[in-house]
């Protein structure tokens, strides 16, 4: 399979060099040049495959033979070893918990399956991809985990001391082997700047072999279609119409089930669930996307004044605001509304939800008023409730179960190497890895 850059159609590159390049020369973002189709009777016996079946399935129309169907079996089967399972709320809404992963929110799905296709590319190069990355907080847990223990890899993350959740932190910190963390004195956006520079060090770079994991790699979008198919699997006996409620911020998820969709997925609609910073509800009404700076919220994870995928989604649809709004509905909800819904649906459902799927349970219910309830409708819980569980207890009152495997982790001595913002000392610090 060949992708194109959203800039330019005319540059094509294979699967492997969209993947290590993550962006293209020319800014834009990868696009497969045709969204491959999945076998009508495949998704007629949906019921009878399992989810590494439905998995592989996918990947190979996006990726032809650039992978072995052996080895792309393999790191389908290391990436993709935890459930996706769409639980009951009532009889026309449902919840995809996408957390059941190492660091417990939906990006595991993509970093890990990212991770191993790094891994698989590089496999007959003897020097050592070293993986550069800056972190806020839980991209960098997500492809810390992804690529842990992953062959002739090594992965440096900068995170801002003292700025980072002490859940978060953890997550960075305890891993050890191929992971290093390093504490840097100063903000977000100096690691930014740290990473930035280090990739343009001439020394540097005549020495490592550096890459970024990008969120915008067409690596991590491809997995995040695998589990549309398969909560479609688990509800396909109610023989609805079904619709997705997506909270977003960079609009990964929602077109990676844009993708879904075109690959004969039948979806009624898509609903962007976002928070305060809400640009993409104002394109679809304005026709124009107007980046701003992004605002602080609750869901934090979606404050994102510029998402990234827009020029995905623009490019799918031929940049028609007309058929981008009949497949995506969006609506926006602030912090009190997010407050009110993690109470609604506990005391409703007994459910424990949290604050970026609490966003996607309001645009659901907003969704059902509008246009009834004759549609399914399952809202993508994105993390689990303990990630974020001083906003969690303190709203419900309750003590919110924490899984083992953060447990785990949370037990563990923190190890971090602190520098101070100069990047001669990054710079020292990489150079002493060869
Ligand atoms: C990243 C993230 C989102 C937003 O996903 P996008 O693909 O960027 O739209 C939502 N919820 C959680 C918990 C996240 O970590």
């Amino acid at each position: 399979m060949h992708y194109y850059s959203t800039n330019n159609k005319s540059i094509k590159v294979s699967f492997r060099e969209a993947v290590l390049k993550g962006l293209s020369n020319d800014g834009g973002l990868f696009m497969p040049v045709s969204v491959p189709s999945i076998k009508r009777s495949f998704i007629e016996s949906i019921e009878n495959k399992s989810f590494q079946e439905i998995a592989l399935e996918i990947a190979k129309g996006f990726i032809h033979n650039e992978i072995k169907d052996s080895d792309l079996e393999k790191i389908i089967s290391d990436s993709i070893n935890f459930d996706a399972p769409v639980v009951r709320l009532n009889d026309n809404h449902f919840i995809l918990e996408l957390f059941h992963g190492p660091t417990l929110a939906f990006k595991d799905f993509g970093a890990r399956f990212m991770a191993r296709t790094f891994s698989y590319f590089n496999r007959n190069n003897d020097k050592e991809l070293i993986i550069l990355v800056a972190t806020s907080g839980d991209t960098g847990s997500a492809v810390a985990n992804g690529f842990y223990l992953a062959e002739g890899i090594k992965v440096v993350i900068l995170y801002p001391s003292g700025k980072i959740s002490d859940i978060q932190e953890k997550q960075l910190t305890t891993l050890d082997k191929n992971i290093t963390a390093l504490e840097i004195a100063g903000t977000f956006d100096d690691c930014q700047k740290l990473v930035k520079s280090a990739f343009v060090d001439k020394d540097i770079n005549e020495r490592l072999n550096l890459s970024s994991a990008n969120s915008i790699n067409i690596a991590r979008l491809i997995p995040q279609s695998f589990y549309y198919l398969n909560a479609f699997k688990q509800v396909k006996k109610f023989g609805k119409k079904i619709i997705f409620s997506i909270p977003s911020g960079n609009f990964g998820n929602l077109t990676a089930g844009l993708f879904a969709k075109e690959m004969g997925l039948k979806v009624e609609r898509f609903i962007a669930a976002v928070n305060s910073n809400k640009v993409f509800t104002e394109y679809l009404v304005t026709g124009n996307l107007e980046p701003k700076p992004s605002i602080r919220t609750l869901s934090n994870a979606m404050d994102v004044g510029n998402p990234s995928n827009f020029s995905r989604i623009v490019d799918l649809y031929k940049n028609d605001l007309e058929s981008i709004k009949k497949s995506i509905y969006a609506k926006s909800f602030d912090d009190d509304q997010t407050i009110s819904a993690i109470k609604e649906v506990y005391e409703k459902f007994n459910y424990v939800i949290d604050p970026h799927g609490a966003v996607g349970y309001l645009a659901s219910k907003d969704f059902i008023e509008k246009y009834g309830e004759d549609n399914l409708i399952i809202t993508l819980e994105t993390a689990h409730p303990s990630k974020f569980v001083d906003i969690v207890k303190s709203v419900l009152g309750i003590e919110i179960d924490i899984p083992e495997r953060l447990k785990e982790c949370l037990k563990k001595e923190k190890q971090s190497i602190r520098l101070s913002d100069k990047f001669s000392e990054v710079k020292n610090f990489l150079l002493s890895m060869n």
